[in-house]
């Protein structure tokens, strides 16, 4: 790797300074740490384990520095927890020891540390170390991130749904709280599609998915492309009155839109359906049983003239 191109250069697409935290309980070695990496990096700081902890549940950083040696926690035990740790991400470790034994070095692999520095340190083999680490993890995070989206729309495409299911069904599950599901389908798309081409579907498509997901406001909120024509809003922590909200105003974005749309049923303009099914999960329960459910109501309100929402609350 060429250490005289900038991170920009190297990570296209990197919107933001690459976060370093760096955890020492010498404020000194600290501080030297910071002098190197300051101008490039948004650098944090711990001074023990705990701290670090702590400062990685609430904002995780792209690439740890861990020193091994630290009262309390020592730093493989560090790095045991953040394993064990469900952290939003994964970030890559590299230990710093003033041991230089080949037992510690292994052992910091085997803890899943992606490099090992000895103090005292040589400044120009961590700034190496850490930019061609940094640089593979940020590269992998914009890969995932393509992963994740649908391609024509933006929003988060249909394996990331499926995804996001499981893992809210889960939380859901353990927290005892409701979990909704909004299936929404663009009405008369087909007839759309044969009258005004595919090149002007393609774009009622992204035009309905950026209205709607400027609707969603909770961090937690998702739209995604669940089919050809149909999207799923998953909406956690929400029960049927939230849900029922949130559709009527799905709704809404799309008639706000005033697409033409000569060929429809059910007037001129362009429309949308909604089926809505909400579930506190209870044992023997499943995430597929609240697809299927919004899938039937999504098919009622077709049935029923469409521009129109159909809900059910699943019981425990
Ligand atoms: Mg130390």
């Amino acid at each position: 790797m060429n250490s005289g191109q900038s991170l920009a250069e190297l990570i296209p697409g990197l919107t933001r300074k690459p976060r370093l935290m760096i955890v020492d309980d010498q404020t000194v070695i600290i501080r030297m740490l910071n002098e190197i990496f300051k101008n490039e990096f948004e650098v944090s700081m711990a001074t023990s384990g705990r701290q670090a902890l702590d400062m990685c549940a609430a904002n995780p950083p792209d690439i740890m520095l861990l020193d091994v040696t630290m009262p309390d926690m020592d730093g493989y035990e560090v790095c045991t927890a953040l394993k064990a740790d469900n952290l939003p991400e994964k970030f890559p470790v590299i230990f710093v020891t003033g041991r230089s034994d080949v037992s510690d070095e292994v052992r910091a692999f085997e803890m899943g540390a992606v490099d090992f520095i000895t103090k005292p340190i040589n400044p120009v083999v961590v700034h190496a170390r850490v930019r061609t680490h940094v640089v593979l993890k940020l590269q992998q995070d914009i890969l995932r991130s393509f992963a994740m989206k649908d391609g024509l729309t933006g929003v988060t495409n249909r394996r990331r749904f499926d995804e996001l299911m499981q893992q809210h069904w889960r939380q859901a599950q353990r927290d005892k709280s409701p979990l909704s599901l909004i299936l929404i389908d663009i009405d008369h798309f087909k007839q759309y599609n044969d009258h005004y081409g595919h090149q002007a579907g393609d774009k009622v498509l992204r035009d309905v998915a950026n209205a709607m997901r400027l609707v969603l406001q909770r961090p937690h909120d998702s739209l995604s492309r669940y089919g050809g024509e149909e999207f799923a809003c998953l909406l956690p922590g929400t029960d049927e009155a939230g849900a029922a909200f949130m559709a009527q105003r799905l709704l809404e974005s799309v008639r706000l839109l005033a697409i033409p749309h000569e060929f429809s049923s059910s007037g001129s303009l362009l429309t949308i359906s909604a089926g809505i099914a909400t579930v506190i999960p209870a044992v023997g329960q499943t995430a597929s049983g609240l697809i299927a459910a919004a899938d039937e109501q999504l098919y009622c309100a077709k049935h029923d003239g469409r521009n129109c929402v159909r809900q059910v609350v699943l019981s425990g």
